[in-house]
C-alpha cells in the first residue's frame, strides 16, 4: 500500500535501519545518506522514510514531506559547502530510476553539463 513499508524495497530497509548506510542527516520524516556509487565528489540521496514510488507520487500524497525532502537537500548542499549543485529526481526506468522509493540525488563538487544525458 502507498506509504506503507515495502518488504522488497531497499530504501525502506535503509530507512528502518535494517541495511546500513552512511547517514549524513536525519529528520523525523527523511534520511540523507551517501550514494554507494557516487557520480560526483558529493553525491547524497535524500529519501522520505515513508514509501512512495517516485517524487511526484510523494508530493501528491504527502506534500509536507516532499517539502521537507527539498529543504533537507538544501541543508545537505550547505553542509557539503556546495556553491552549485544539482538535485535530481530520476522518474521511471527510462530516465534512470532503479530504486522505486522516492529519492533526491544531491550532486556537486564538479562541473556539470547541460542538457544532462
Ligand atoms: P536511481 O537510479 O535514481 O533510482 O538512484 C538509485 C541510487 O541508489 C543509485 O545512484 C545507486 O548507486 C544508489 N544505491 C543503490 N544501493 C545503495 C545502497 N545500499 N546505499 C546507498 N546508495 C545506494
Ligand atoms: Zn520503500
Amino acid at each position: 500500500m502507498v506509504g506503507e513499508p515495502q518488504d522488497d524495497c531497499l530504501f525502506c530497509k535503509i530507512a528502518a535501519g535494517q541495511i546500513p548506510a552512511d547517514v549524513v542527516r536525519e529528520t523525523e520524516t527523511t534520511l540523507a545518506f551517501r550514494d554507494i556509487s557516487p557520480q560526483a565528489p558529493t553525491h547524497v540521496l535524500v529519501i522520505p522514510k515513508v514509501h512512495h514510488r517516485d517524487a511526484a507520487s510523494l508530493a501528491a500524497a504527502e506534500p509536507a514531506i516532499a517539502a521537507e525532502l527539498l529543504r533537507e537537500a538544501g541543508q545537505v548542499a550547505g553542509e557539503e559547502k556546495l556553491e552549485s549543485y544539482r538535485i535530481v529526481f530520476n522518474t521511471g526506468s527510462g530516465a534512470g530510476q532503479t530504486v522505486f522509493h522516492a529519492h533526491a540525488h544531491v550532486m556537486g563538487g564538479r562541473g556539470m553539463q547541460w542538457p544532462p544525458g
